[in-house]
């Protein structure tokens, strides 16, 4: 989502909402299984299903970019071949209806989060991981860090996004990034070399975020595909008309002879401590092994 008016406004309807979403996510992961155990091995049996074509591994050493609207070098799809790409999420029911389209259909998608929405709902997040898609970052907050005054704050935001994502997720994540509005500083292009985090831009921006129908994010994304014949595709699992769209897009792909392509990658971030601790501290202090509310505090007396 480019959009940063409808994002903060996103934020602030739902910030009331955030601290009851926390606690359910505690309450509900206390004493779970770790994320992944329950569906990742969940088999497709949908006869139907466009399924998965390819599942390809990136070696993100050097920090390669990818997505021909910015990055040239790489050029790994075969014709007809299709990866798609969810950002801004994980939001409650559009993040879930996405994935369980994606589930019917036997295919793995890219996930770019925002680390905010991730700490405010990790268990959406883990529901992505749990079904096997791969998940990089796409900062803290979601500012275009092309419009950052320093450097230090931008790195800033890339690092608590992933700390974010990373913490959220309680496990592996995917040394992936997504720059917001896909602009791309050099100066952060390079750090991430540094840090060997692979850029992701995108072949195809579908702007289902300019749109308010699912029938317009399908009609965009085919007649894109139709033009470039393959892609990554960058979508907003944020978005509900997006979630709406997903599982007619996916029949559509199939019948118009597209082919999903997983990305994975050969390593997994390795977030940096003081990162962990910042956004640990924003949201609420230090959390590391926080039990859920109902379990350290109880009402033992109450007037009637
Ligand atoms: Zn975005």
């Amino acid at each position: 989502m480019r959009l940063v008016a409808a994002i903060t406004l996103a934020m602030s309807v739902s910030l009331a909402a955030m601290f009851v979403a926390q606690a359910q996510d505690k309450a509900s992961t206390s004493g779970a299984a770790p994320a992944g155990a329950a569906t990742s091995a969940k088999k497709c049996t949908n006869p139907d299903a466009i399924g998965l074509a390819r599942t390809v591994q990136i070696d993100t050493t050097g920090g390669p970019g990818f997505g021909f609207e910015h990055f040239k070098a790489y050029d790994f799809l075969r014709n007809n071949e299709v990866v798609l790409t969810f950002d801004d999420g994980p939001w409650p029911g559009n993040t879930q209806s996405v994935l369980a389209a994606l589930a019917e259909q036997c295919v793995k998608a890219t996930f770019f989060p925002i680390g905010k929405h991730a700490m405010w709902y990790p268990n959406i997040l883990k529901e992505v991981a749990a079904a096997g898609h791969t998940i990089g970052s796409h900062t803290w907050s979601h500012v275009d860090l092309s419009r950052k005054k320093t450097t230090e704050e931008s790195i800033d935001e890339i690092e608590k996004g992933f700390s974010a994502v990373h913490s959220a997720v309680g496990a592996d994540t995917a040394p992936l990034f997504r720059f917001p509005a896909l602009k791309h500083p050099p100066e952060l292009v390079e750090y991430l070399g540094k840090r060997n985090v692979g850029i992701f831009s995108t072949d195809m921006d579908s702007f289902d975020f300019k749109m308010r129908k699912p029938e317009q994010v399908i009609a965009s994304v085919l007649a894109k595909l139709k033009k470039h014949g393959k892609g990554i595709v960058l979508m907003h699992d944020f978005q509900s008309h997006t979630s709406q769209a997903v599982p007619e897009l996916l029949k559509q792909l199939k019948a118009n002879g597209y082919k999903i392509v997983h990305v994975t990658t050969k390593d997994q971030v390795k977030t940096e401590a003081k990162y962990d601790e910042a956004i640990l501290k924003e949201f609420g202090g230090n959390t590391i092994g926080a039990r859920p509310v109902s379990s350290v505090v109880r009402t033992v007396e109450e007037a009637k």
